[in-house]
């Protein structure tokens, strides 16, 4: 006992060099010795706290839990730091508690127990974790609203692309509308220069030799003629209009126009223009009955198909043929075959029938643009037809077209 008496110096000189709070109890946790800076962290005067019970050091809410421990750590020999994994506090002199670091020693001398506490205040550290902890929490707090943020402006960018990417799409298609308007426009004046000369020349040539059959007996021979320059305007007529539709369908500016008219009508009358076409023994078969047939469509449409086929058909067979044409109707399809006997289309050059200006080599000899059968699908395709051919060259071609909507007053 008597190396914590207050005159006994070896205590004092040991413990007064250290900065953590030393604070001795013996078996019954009364203070037997303290060093400076316990007193210090306490708030007592040097040698106030011997004699007093531990207690007094801690906040009175913890006192029982304390005891336990106690009771359970004296008699052991190992060293512990105390409060493991919880929060430790002790109890100033004026009664404010403040957060400590406590590491417990417990020793033997002179046949007694005691346990020797450092004790460090740790009030500022306590602090800075807090002051840490807040601002962990107002950054995570930031980086959740940032994340928010950035969420929306990616949101907002993702709908800006798409915009984008449909304004592109939307400017490219225009471009291309208007690159191939430009090729139209330039494969026009090649074609009016080669298409149109011979024709011109050839209805110039017959207006000349009309013109000298003065007398009136002679009237079978200007007829001719004039048949041939009938038939050479028809003939530009029909390119002309190809390249009219073309425009409208690149523009967009097609418009349809269904009314009811009988099916005959416009055969008639493409039977009628095409007779001016026919070559030497050419003749066209095709139906006289069916006057009752009434057809739901674009009358100049279905005209322009017609003609455009049958043309086709003439210009693409022999002399001394027969060109047929078919009509069918079923579950209100319209059908319509025209058969020729004619070059046929070359098997390797079947695909390509439908592109435009795309002419097979077999009738590169005869007069044509390559555009007719494609603006014909586009049209019919547009209207909810179709059409479809078969060939064989030098035998003949099949082009077969199906119209919906069509209503039959039978
Ligand atoms: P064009 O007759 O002015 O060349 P089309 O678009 O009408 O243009 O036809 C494209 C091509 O299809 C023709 O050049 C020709 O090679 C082929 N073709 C079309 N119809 C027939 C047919 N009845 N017989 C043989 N070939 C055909």
């Amino acid at each position: 006992m008597k190396v914590f008496e207050k005159d006994n110096n070896v205590f004092k000189l040991l413990s007064e060099a250290i900065s953590e709070g030393i604070i001795v109890v013996n078996e019954k946790q009364v203070i037997v010795a303290t060093n400076g800076s316990a007193d210090q962290i306490f708030g007592y005067e040097q040698d106030e706290l011997v004699g007093k019970d531990l207690n007094v050091l801690i906040p009175q809410k913890h006192h029982h839990n304390h005891g336990e421990h106690f009771e359970s750590f004296i008699g052991h020999t190992e060293k512990r730091h105390m409060g493991k994994g919880r929060d430790l506090f002790g109890v100033r002199k004026d009664g404010t508690v403040f957060p400590v670091e406590a590491g417990l020693n417990p020793f033997a001398i002179y046949g007694n127990s005691y346990v020797m506490a450092l004790v460090i205040d740790i009030t500022l550290r306590k602090q800075q974790e807090q002051q840490i902890q807040d601002l962990n929490a107002q950054l995570e707090q930031k980086i959740e609203e940032r994340t928010e943020e950035l969420h929306h402006t990616i949101q907002e960018l993702k709908e800006e692309v798409t915009l984008r990417m449909d304004a592109e799409a939307k400017i490219k298609e225009s471009l291309r509308k208007e690159r191939d308007l430009n090729e139209l426009k330039t494969k026009f004046l090649s074609l009016v220069s080669h298409e149109f000369k011979t024709p011109l020349s050839g209805i110039l040539t017959s207006a000349t030799l009309a013109g000298k059959y003065t007398k009136t007996e002679q009237q079978e021979k200007r007829e001719k003629h004039l048949d041939m320059i009938k038939n050479k305007v028809k003939y530009l007529d029909n390119i002309l209009n190809d390249f009219l539709s073309i425009e409208r369908l690149e523009t967009g500016k097609v418009t349809y126009k269904f009314s009811r008219f009988p099916l005959s009508k416009v055969i008639n009358e493409v039977v009628y223009n095409a007779n001016m076409l026919l070559k030497d023994g050419q003749r066209i078969s095709y139906p006289k009955d069916i006057d009752d047939h009434v057809v739901e469509f674009d009358e100049k449409i279905l005209e322009l198909v017609l003609s455009n086929l049958i043309n086709n058909a003439i210009k693409y067979s022999g002399e001394n043929t027969t060109i047929d044409l078919q009509v069918q109707y079923q579950d209100k399809i319209l059908t319509v075959k025209i058969i020729d006997q004619g070059i046929g289309i070359p098997e390797k050059e079947q695909n390509f029938i439908f592109k435009r200006y795309f002419r097979a080599e077999n009738a590169l000899l005869d007069q044509g643009t390559g555009i007719g059968l494609n603006i014909v699908k586009s049209h019919l395709e547009n209207l909810g037809g179709n059409i479809t051919f078969t060939s064989e060259e030098n035998q003949g071609s099949t082009f077969v077209i199906t119209i919906p909507t069509i209503t039959n007053t039978n």
